[in-house]
């Protein structure tokens, strides 16, 4: 496995903790950057690089899986995110493959994000919430903001060859706005050394691995189809409508038959 390293970090005053990553363009996977489709090749890969970044908050039995489902049928894109440092993304084919902008499904009306987290020794929890926007440095920040309470807001851009992302998380005590103010200095600073500067006044805590490269596999998938709604599951069963998705990080195709979804529920076929 080809590691990338990730670095946390906290503010002086030990209020607000952040994660940097930064990840070469080489190593974003060749199907996000062959996508024709330039709005959803971006969508991809900041949704990418918030994954990297979010890496830093589990521990190596953790994982964090994030579906978002647009309106119409069948739109949806899921990340995945192991303690053990993989990081892979999934799509519908339909919206893979799909020539329209995600700012236009979002015209329609609201989207849905489900957040599955937990670990193989306590379990999971689920939590759905509406969305209204198009940029996944927004959207998460609105999970996150809205569903756990905690302010956190994401900056990911494109520097010299390289994909940079920061996850910026209050912690117990932070004064309000401080994660904003944050974000803004890093947004407003466009020189190695501004950001440097900023780093420089950060206490580094530790490092973390992760990995963009895609071992992605029928089974690993089926878990994360799990990790989603049941109801949706059950309905595409009845309905006898089979899944076509996509690995959005290497292109591999997988198809769960109404049958191989009922397995994976547990339920009698
Ligand atoms: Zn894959």
């Amino acid at each position: 496995m080809k590691n990338l390293i990730g670095k946390k970090f906290l503010t002086a005053n030990k209020a607000v903790r952040i994660y940097k990553v930064e990840i070469p363009y080489a190593s974003i996977p060749s199907h996000v950057t062959n996508y024709s489709n330039g709005e959803f090749k971006l969508f991809c890969t900041k949704l990418l690089i918030n994954g990297c970044s979010m890496k830093g908050l589990l521990n190596d039995y953790q994982r964090i899986s994030i579906r978002m489902k647009f309106p119409g049928t069948s739109n949806t894109i899921s990340i995945s995110i192991e303690g053990s440092g993989f990081v892979n993304m999934l799509a519908s084919e339909r919206l893979a493959s799909l020539e329209t902008s995600v700012n236009t499904l979002m015209k329609k009306k609201e989207a849905i994000l489900t957040a599955t987290q937990g670990s193989s020794n306590f379990g999971q929890s689920t939590s759905t919430i509406p969305f209204s926007e198009t940029d996944p440095d927004k959207i998460i920040q609105h999970f996150f903001q809205q569903s756990e309470q905690i302010d956190t807001a994401f900056y990911t851009h494109y520097f010299k060859g390289h994909w940079i992302g920061y996850m910026v998380q209050a912690l117990p005590g932070a004064d309000v706005g401080e994660v904003e103010k944050i974000i803004s200095n890093l947004r407003s600073s466009h020189s190695e050394n501004l950001w440097q500067q900023f780093e420089a006044e950060w206490l580094f805590l530790t490092n973390f691995l992760f990995t963009t490269e895609c071992y992605c596999t029928k089974e690993m998938y089926g878990q994360l189809l799990l990790s989603w709604s049941h109801t949706d599951l059950i309905e595409s069963i009845e309905n006898s409508h089979s899944e076509e998705m996509v690995c959005t990080s290497c292109g591999k195709k997988y198809h769960y038959t109404p049958k191989e979804l009922s397995l994976l529920l547990g339920r009698e076929v």
